[in-house]
């Protein structure tokens, strides 16, 4: 079973590189520096995905902006293939690459608010819970997703989905600046003024510019308490719960941004014992505006059928972004794709429920995101990440322990999500990119009409496609 991308940087060859030539580079490095052989290098290696299983040839953990250009400097010199590793939780497993260096900013998690202004500045290795913590100390949140350990980098560079997204849109469209190290080993700073193609290109363009040392956000008031809806309807009900979903875009407000989960309900209490690990619907969705009001507003998704178990709570906000965490642990086995649906009507619907029934492991969900909004208030062509008009986008999340279950899961998603593409006039998203098996037609299908754009933004600051083990978009002049 593969467990690697496709993508890898032709120009580049993998020479062993003397001990002695790796210690005068450790000098320069304040943060660490750490071979195979060495005791750190086991666990630095690995990932969020238990799947993945590569052997780079060194591992720098930066400690700052200068540890990052010695590091690309050090790779260019010495012709090493690069990974850049955020949080560690893309499923692809982009952020460690096979012989090469993984520059891997987990040491750079810092976070600082300027509450008056309204902004947030976050390191590139910070994770969501970071950001989350220094902000809601101010009542202020930039929307992220909704797993408190991912990794703000990969998620923000292509897109970035969560409770929030309906009022404020993606991550990317609250970017204000970033700070760039590029394969020349510059630091660039990108804003709508300064270096505007790069800044353009960052929100959704993924790695391919560059290191992400920084992000600037905007903050808007949330919380400190929020209401969330978390509602379990049996799956025979799953039809009712969808279709009463499809009808959002005319009947919810915009502070309402959910999903909608086939999963397995808990085996445990408080749920009643003839529904215990039996298949359901979960709708989980959260009202992020004056919470006087947030009972009132999702009230109706809990009447949509009997349910199960009802979780609905008034909760704080910074307690809502890590409802989801223990599902997802460090090391299981993981494969996750999307796709971007038209619409959700019946025979859409019929067919989630039928994929749902046959999901191979009980830890495997499917997933309906609601989209819309002020995702969709930004035209296509103002950011890299293209695909503004969709009102759906379906989540395949395939987990599961057992290696021997690997073929069984990653052939049900596979085969989910080619059938339904005929439900979508196209796009994927690429922070659930599968192993980018697909290679440069995912890239393309993903970034639609701003491919082009793309390619000649990559051929300016990338042209020898040094970052290349990323979702990897081809330099190419216009
Ligand atoms: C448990 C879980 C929950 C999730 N929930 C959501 C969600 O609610 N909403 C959503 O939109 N997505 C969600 N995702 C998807 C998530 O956005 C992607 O997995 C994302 O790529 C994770 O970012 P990372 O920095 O942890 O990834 P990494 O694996 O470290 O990096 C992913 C890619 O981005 C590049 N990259 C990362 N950081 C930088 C940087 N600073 N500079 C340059 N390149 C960089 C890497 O080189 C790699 O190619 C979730 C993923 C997981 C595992």
């Amino acid at each position: 079973m593969e467990t690697t991308s496709s993508n890898h940087n032709e120009n580049l060859s993998e020479k062993p590189i003397d001990t002695s030539v790796y210690e005068s580079f450790r000098r320069k490095i304040k943060g660490e520096v750490i071979l195979p052989g060495e005791p750190d290098y086991g666990s630095a290696r690995r990932l969020w995905n238990g799947m993945i299983d590569k052997h780079p040839a060194v591992i720098v953990r930066c400690k700052g902006i200068a540890d990052v250009i010695h590091a690309i400097r050090f790779a260019r010199e010495h012709e090493l293939p690069v990974a850049v590793r955020g949080g560690g939780h893309n499923v692809s497993g982009n952020a460690v690459i096979e012989g090469g260096m993984v520059v891997d900013l987990s040491l750079m998690r810092s976070v600082h608010v300027h509450p008056g202004e309204k902004r947030v500045w976050a390191e590139g290795g910070a994770k969501l819970g970071d950001i989350d913590h220094e902000t809601q100390a101010f009542g202020l949140a930039v929307p992220i997703g909704v797993v408190s350990r991912t990794g703000i980098g990969g998620l923000t560079l292509h897109g970035g989905y969560g409770f929030l997204t309906r009022k404020y849109g993606l991550t990317i469209d609250n970017m204000l600046s970033a700070t760039v190290v590029t394969a020349d080993g510059r630091l660039l700073y990108a804003d709508k003024n300064e270096n505007a193609d790069l800044f353009w290109a960052l929100r959704g363009g993924g790695g391919n510019f560059g290191v992400v040392t920084s992000f600037e956000f905007q903050l808007h008031p949330v919380g400190p308490e929020v209401w969330i809806a978390q509602v379990l309807y049996p799956v025979s009900q799953a039809k009712k719960v969808l279709q009463a979903f499809r009808s959002y875009q005319q009947n919810w407000p915009d502070e309402l941004s959910g999903i909608a989960v086939f999963w397995n309900a808990p085996a445990e209490e408080p749920i009643p014992e003839e529904f215990r690990g039996t298949a359901v619907i979960i709708l989980v969705a959260c009202y992020c505006g004056d919470v006087r009001e947030g009972e009132q507003a999702i009230q109706p998704l809990r009447e949509l059928a009997t349910p199960v178990a009802d979780f609905s709570s008034r909760m704080p906000f910074l307690e809502a972004q890590q409802i989801f965490d223990p599902e997802y642990p460090d090391g299981r086995r993981y494969y996750w794709k999307a796709i971007n649906i038209d619409h959700l009507e019946d025979p859409v619907i019929d067919a989630l429920i039928g994929h749902a029934a046959k999901r191979p492991s009980d830890l495997t969900s499917l997933d309906v995101w609601m989209a819309g909004g002020a995702v969709s208030r930004v035209k296509p062509e103002d950011t890299a990440y293209a695909h503004r008009g969709i009102p759906f986008m379906i989540g395949i999340e395939a987990n599961w322990e057992n290696p021997s279950e690997d073929e069984d899961n990653i052939r049900w998603s596979r085969e989910l999500f080619e059938d339904m593409k005929r439900f979508s006039s196209g796009g994927t998203y690429l922070n659930f990119p599968g192993f980018v098996e697909e290679g440069e037609a995912l890239i393309k299908s993903s970034y639609a009409g701003n491919y082009r754009r793309l390619q000649s933004i990559k051929a300016k600051y990338d042209p020898d496609n040094f970052f290349s083990s990323t979702m990897n978009i081809l330099p190419k002049k216009n």
